[in-house]
């Protein structure tokens, strides 16, 4: 199957062409044709499946049929958990639409408001944006939803994990309710399903990988090791291997400093990435490492999400992750595109629990290591698969993540009045679009910062992950 057969605009097709891509993608195969006939859709895939083209390319065709956006209007929105996820996709978006009169733009939280509201004004066929800071904008009156033609969760697994579903309630509760619904998940969780539930219409399901699955091509390997051998082993295995592209998680900023400083100081090229760097110094950090300038790049978990590194050879969980899905996360940025990928993890006796939970998950035992050089006090408790069915996760109430949570981020925000039958009156695409709901927002006046806006007087509710603090 080619680009071609799938009946996508020749100015698309030139943009794949220039680009070097022939062969659509397993998910691009089954998406693409859903998403051309109008019909919402769920589908199951990964990052490295290649499924940003695959909703990208369709919502551009369709958004060829209609008139182009103006005043503030958006056409197609594009929702991401994170502000390097929104970046990555605007790119895409920018790529494949280079030959195409569509205008495109991508807002998040951590840089500016000013310049994205000054952006929004001419309209923008395609947004793609982190729901906080959508909200914000939205708020002050600087985009409009009432026209929209497309919606698409991406990640919206994560977005869920990361505390989201006020915010992507609040923000559906502002659209059309016909509309094409695009919701992209790594997995089909009870969770997601509820979800769709609410936001998604008669959806075709498509999926590239069985949910809840480590992808085949990756190696994983324990290495039994005292704590206070972790960072020497690193190093040692790093120098000795010849790993190249390191990723390494970190439970906390303040190891994640320390490893990364550490390894610096043995020439080692090292950065950090989470919540207390700024937007500018996590952007760098991470275009020297995808560019080889940087040897390894040391993440905490909200930090790394939604980062897209392809063919990325290690990855090295410093410290256990809390959640063992978040394991899967983790290796999910390695052995993509049919490489094989290695997931490194290093083990004390208190992490056992974690590793057995991480077992359990994957559905298989990991190989257990000791290094000759750094050698355990005491060997780990062997393990036995458990092989009992996980039970899927109740919803989370939103939340800062405490590994991330620094200082307040300082914004109040009302919640904005969902339309009563919103969900439940839901008509296919192409009819009328539904009214703007009344009392959608409320004019906010915007700080000197330009960055953040108190948006209310009511009390201020919750923090939210999409702030500088929180990534
Ligand atoms: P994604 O899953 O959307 O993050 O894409 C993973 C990687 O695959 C990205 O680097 C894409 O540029 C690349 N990619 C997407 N579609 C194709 C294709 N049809 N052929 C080759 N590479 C692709």
């Amino acid at each position: 199957m080619n680009f071609e057969s799938l009946g996508l605009d020749a100015r698309i097709l030139k943009a794949l062409a220039e680009k070097g891509y022939t062969t659509p993608s397993p998910i691009q195969q089954q998406a693409i044709p859903v998403v051309l006939s109008g019909q919402d859709l769920m589908a199951a895939a990964q990052t490295g499946t290649g499924k940003t083209a695959g909703f990208t390319l369709p919502m551009l065709q369709n958004l060829l049929a209609g008139p182009s956006a103006r005043n503030n209007q958006v056409r197609a929105l594009v929702l991401t958990p994170t502000r390097e996820l929104a970046q990555q996709v605007a790119d895409n978006v920018s790529l494949y639409s280079k030959y195409l009169p569509l205008k495109s733009a991508v807002v998040y939280g951590g840089v500016k408001i000013n310049p994205q509201m000054l952006k929004l004004r001419g309209g923008a066929d395609v947004l793609v944006a982190t729901p906080g800071r959508l909200l914000d904008l939205y708020q002050q009156n600087a985009l409009k939803l009432d026209h929209l033609e497309i919606l698409v969760l991406d990640e919206a697994d994560r977005m869920l994990d990361m505390g989201f579903i006020h915010d992507l309630k609040k923000i559906v509760a502002l659209m059309p309710k016909q509309r094409q619904t695009l919701l992209f998940s790594a997995t089909f969780s009870e969770e997601i399903k509820a979800l769709a539930e609410r936001f998604v219409q008669d959806p075709a399901e498509v999926s590239v990988s069985p949910a809840n699955t480590k992808a085949a091509t990756i190696s994983h390997q324990v290495f039994e090791v005292d704590k206070p051998n972790k960072t020497k082993l690193l190093i040692q295995l790093i120098k000795q291997e010849g790993w190249r592209q390191v990723l390494v998680f970190s439970k906390t900023k303040h190891g994640a400093n320390r490893i990364a400083r550490t390894l610096t100081s043995k020439g080692i090229e090292a950065a950090a990435i989470h919540g207390d760097k700024s937007q500018n110094a996590r952007t760098k950090a991470l275009a020297d490492f995808k560019s080889g300038g940087v040897q390894v790049l040391v993440a905490t978990d909200i930090a790394a999400r939604g980062i897209d590194i392809s063919q990325l050879p290690y990855v090295v969980n410093f410290d256990l992750p809390k959640v063992p899905e978040d394991y899967v996360h983790r290796i999910g940025r390695t052995g993509r595109a049919g490489e094989t990928g290695h997931a490194i993890s290093f083990v004390t006796e208190e992490d056992i629990k974690e590793l057995f939970a991480i077992e359990r998950v994957i559905g298989e035992l990991i190989e257990r290591h000791v290094d000759d050089t750094f050698p355990p006090t005491e060997r780990l408790q062997a393990s036995k698969l458990d092989t009992r069915p996980i039970k899927p996760k109740k919803p989370k109430k939103p939340k800062q993540p405490k590994a991330e949570a620094t200082a307040p981020e300082g914004n109040n925000r009302t919640q904005t009045p969902r339309s009563g039958n919103a969900q439940k009156n839901r008509a296919k695409p192409n009819g009328n679009p539904a009214k703007r709901p009344k009392n959608s927002t409320e004019q906010a006046s915007q700080k000197a910062s330009g960055d953040r806006q108190p948006a209310s007087r009511a009390p201020r509710k919750r923090t939210r992950p999409d702030t500088p603090k929180s990534e």
